[in-house]
């Protein structure tokens, strides 16, 4: 359009020079011509050339046009793009001016820091009455590092954290786009930390708990090789300790390899229809031992016909887990309960007891690998500390979910689900 704008100067100087050229040559071939004649003629040309020269310009018109109409949809479409990537990114996006002010943010920006939220609009925000960064969070750690972007004209990091917002963790990324503008990405690291301290605290954990049973068994074994393997009265009581902590030793060795291959899905099942009270009692056979002289009573209220579809030997395994330490962390003569339902069309599998209960801090950690709740209490009860680990990833792995409710001194109450079985039609089908 600028180019055809300079050229009119150009185009009118030129019809200027033609007129005043063909003037000159018709007075000159054609003295005699009347005056009429000669303006009809001269009419006719300009007419002629007007023609010409309007259909030229409107065809450079349109075309210009057409240009102009292109380019608009494709930044459009490239607006559309970066609107949709923007807003449905898990990162939230800021973009500030020199002045700190911010001109655009996603909706999980907002969630970050303090943003005007409006439902109707689309999940991004171009803010037409800029505010101040510093409104939106009083964090200084922020302001500093958009600020430094900005100043140092160069790309600064900062991990920042976020009390209000349920002590979630960022790493804070910004840089300039411009002399005047720079972005900022938050990245919730929150998981990432969390992960990082679950791994930390399960080998300082691992290897604290192997080196309790590795102490005794070299302290007993040098015992008995100094002498008190002649001992008549005292070398089988030792050789008894150092199997009962090399046992101890074994069965979280083999614990932590059975989790391992779960959790890396090594393990596979074999889910098939069965009848929860059947595996129930063989459960309770086998937990017949740790119940021994707690004087615990343990009720059973489970349907008869309630068909869930599981790995047999696996829902052995988690039942047994669950009722272990519901006997286990029980007072004397305290109750075990453990009941079935169906649940939003779910088996919901219940395991209460009246026991020692975990405190509100501990209870969203028990099913970390390791984690013991009440560390004094813990040690002075066997287990590893990897049964409900155990149990959460092979509820998992059924499709299902484990919760956990408890209050402190009073008992606990833990809950699973599995995927409902269809009964059989008569009881005479019952699987055994
Ligand atoms: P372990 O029983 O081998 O210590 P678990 O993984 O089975 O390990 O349990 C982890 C921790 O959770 C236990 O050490 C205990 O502190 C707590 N816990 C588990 N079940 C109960 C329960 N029924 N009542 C009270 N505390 C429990």
């Amino acid at each position: 359009m600028a180019g055809l704008a300079r050229r009119v100067w150009p185009v009118t100087l030129a019809a200027f020079v033609l007129f005043v050229v063909y003037e000159a040559i018709k007075t000159l071939m054609f003295p005699r011509m009347s005056v009429v004649v000669s303006h009809v003629i001269t009419v006719l040309v300009v007419a002629l050339l007007t023609f010409i020269v309007s259909r030229y310009a409107l065809a450079r018109y349109g075309e210009a046009l057409a240009e102009i109409e292109r380019q608009t949809q494709m930044s459009e479409e490239t607006n559309r793009l970066l609107i949709g990537v923007l807003a449905t990114m898990r990162e939230g996006v800021l973009i500030v001016d020199r002045d700190l002010h911010i001109i655009l943010y996603n909706d999980a920006a907002r969630r970050i820091v303090k943003l005007p939220a409006d439902d109707a609009a689309p999940h991004l925000r171009i803010t037409e009455s800029p505010r101040r960064l510093i409104d939106a969070t009083r964090d200084p750690l922020i302001n500093q590092t958009f600020r430094r972007a900005l100043d140092e004209h160069a790309a600064v990091e900062a991990r920042v954290e976020m009390a209000e917002i349920g002590s979630r963790s960022y790493q804070l990324n910004v840089a300039p786009l411009s002399r005047t503008l720079a972005v900022g990405v938050f990245f919730d690291i929150t998981e990432l930390e969390r992960l990082e301290r679950v791994r930390r605290e399960f080998f300082a954990n691992l290897s604290h708990e192997l080196r309790t049973p590795l102490t005794a068994i070299l302290a007993y074994s040098e015992t008995l090789l100094d002498g008190a393997i002649d001992d008549r009265e005292h070398n089988v009581r030792f050789l008894e300790k150092l199997h009962k902590h090399a046992a101890r030793m074994s069965e979280m060795i083999s614990d932590i390899s059975d989790l391992s291959a779960i959790e890396s899905g090594k393990v596979s099942l074999d889910p098939r229809p069965v009848r929860l009270r059947a595996v129930l009692n063989d459960v309770l056979v086998l937990a017949e031992a740790r119940r021994g002289r707690t004087g615990v009573t343990v009720n059973v209220t489970v349907p008869d016909e309630l068909m869930v579809k599981a790995d047999r030997t696996r829902l052995e395994q988690i039942l047994y887990n669950l009722i272990d330490n519901a006997i286990k962390f029980n007072r004397p003569a305290g109750g075990v309960t453990i009941s079935a339902e169906q649940q939003n069309g779910r088996a919901a599998i219940h395991v209460e007891d009246t026991g020692v209960g975990i405190a509100a801090q501990d209870l969203p950690r028990v099913f970390e690998r390791l984690y013991r709740a009440d560390k004094s209490r813990s040690r002075r009860t066997e287990g590893t500390g990897l049964g409900l680990a155990i149990v959460k990833h092979l509820v998992q792995a059924h499709g299902g979910e484990i919760t956990v409710r408890s209050e402190l001194g009073c008992g606990s109450r833990f809950t699973f689900t599995l995927p409902l079985a269809a009964s059989p039609a008569s009881p005479a089908e019952l699987p055994r």
